[in-house]
């Protein structure tokens, strides 16, 4: 995401397929894939370095001890993964006769230093055909197979071409994520209305993270990672990896929603942006109004990993500083009366809106903001669109 309107430069989506190979192709890659370490040429020690520093100056939000233990557990995991980077060099996306789709890869046959090459072609599995209107005949954008346990995986990264034309008028979905109820609403310039809003509720989310999160703890009890059996580590690992997994799916339903509304928009011929407040200022928010709740629910990572999922999409996505959104009525723009259970309903006495949701409040003046901050001009250049006066925040 960037703060300077529509962002430019390249967009990639990366997509995960599964590999389904034959036992002979099982055989080859065993052969072909090697260990990260090897092909990085990089210490453990130091990979280890690194990812800790990262995270360091990420300022993610864990102490330093369950930082300690996640790069221990990232670094092991991942270095003595086996992966085959591929490129268009020795490998293309084929669907040969429309049979279903299949990555024709060039293998290495031989043992030991031989360079006697064969092509595969190994198919994907068909119950990921919800990717399938991604990956385009021929191409070989760079990816990699790697082996879990019995299984071959292939990540690929594909450029996302984002959906814009300078001569339609513009749409923003506003969003304000919060940790028990994601808000969005759409904001149409042209008629002045926010024309659909739709609410995320987290609390599923949260109730899964803090099973797995109990679960950690018990096999801890209390010890430091040292005292811990490399068995214990290894489970603790894979419930790490087990919330990721559920944020991430969290996000996913969430952005689904989302998109189904944008391209909808798309088809009646508009523009359209989405809207997110900058990470510093929902964590700040955060961690007044929730210090109790879920650490992984309002740590930054998850903030970011949203903006990453929702930006590898077809739509511009802009950031806006989070400066009064919470505080002002999207409406007439006087400060409004925050109450009600959790604080979560807002109040107007200048303009008589009354307990209305915070968060869709929120994310109607995200919306509104991005509008005049990015779009507003541009829309008065082109003439289409008449400048509301009133509509929210000013400036
Ligand atoms: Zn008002």
């Amino acid at each position: 995401m960037s703060g300077r309107g529509r962002s430019s430069g390249e967009n990639y989506r990366a997509i995960t397929l599964r590999l389904e190979p034959t036992k002979k192709q099982k055989r080859l890659l065993e052969r072909n894939l090697q260990t990260v370490v090897k092909m990085l040429e990089i210490s453990r020690y130091e990979f280890q370095k690194q990812i800790y520093h990262k995270f360091k100056e990420e300022q993610f939000d864990v102490s330093s001890r369950l930082l300690d233990l996640m790069v221990q557990r990232i670094s092991k995991s991942l270095m003595s993964n086996k992966v085959l980077p591929l490129d268009e060099r020795n490998y293309k996306f084929v669907n040969p006769s429309g049979r279903g789709w299949f990555i024709e890869v060039l293998l290495r046959s031989a043992k030991g230093r031989s360079r006697k090459e064969a092509k595969e072609l190994i198919p994907i599995c068909r119950t990921d055909n919800k990717y399938y209107s991604d990956i385009i005949d021929g191409t070989a954008y760079p990816a990699v197979i790697y082996q879990q346990g019995d299984d071959y995986f292939l990540t690929v990264t594909i450029p996302v071409e984002k959906r814009w034309e300078d001569e339609r008028p513009v749409v923003v979905i506003g969003i304000d994520l919060n940790q028990r109820k994601h808000a969005a609403s759409l904001y149409n310039p042209e008629t002045g209305r926010f024309e659909w809003n739709t609410f995320f509720d987290l609390e599923p989310v949260d109730r899964k993270i803090k099973e797995i999160q109990r679960k950690i703890s018990q096999i801890q009890r209390g010890r430091k990672p040292t005292e811990l059996t490399e068995e214990e580590r290894e489970q603790i690992n894979k419930l790490y990896e087990r919330i990721r997994k559920v944020i991430d799916k969290g996000h996913g339903d969430f952005i689904r929603k989302l998109l189904e509304v944008a391209d909808a928009y798309w088809e009646k011929g508009y523009d359209v942006v989405f809207a997110v407040e900058e990470l510093k200022g929902i964590t700040k928010r955060a961690g007044k109004d929730y210090a109790p709740f879920n650490r992984w629910l309002h740590s930054q990572w998850c903030y970011r990993r949203f903006g990453i999922l929702l930006d590898s999409r077809q739509y511009e996505v802009v950031e806006v500083s989070p400066a009064y959104t919470s505080k002002l009525c999207h409406r007439c723009g006087s400060e409004v009366k925050i109450h009600g259970k959790h604080k979560r309903l807002i109040t107007c006495p200048s303009c008589g809106l009354k307990d209305f949701s915070r968060d869709l409040n929120s994310a109607r003046n995200i919306a509104i903001k991005a509008y005049k901050e990015f779009y507003a001009k541009r829309a008065k250049d082109a003439g289409n669109v008449e400048m509301e006066a009133d509509a929210g925040i000013a400036g």
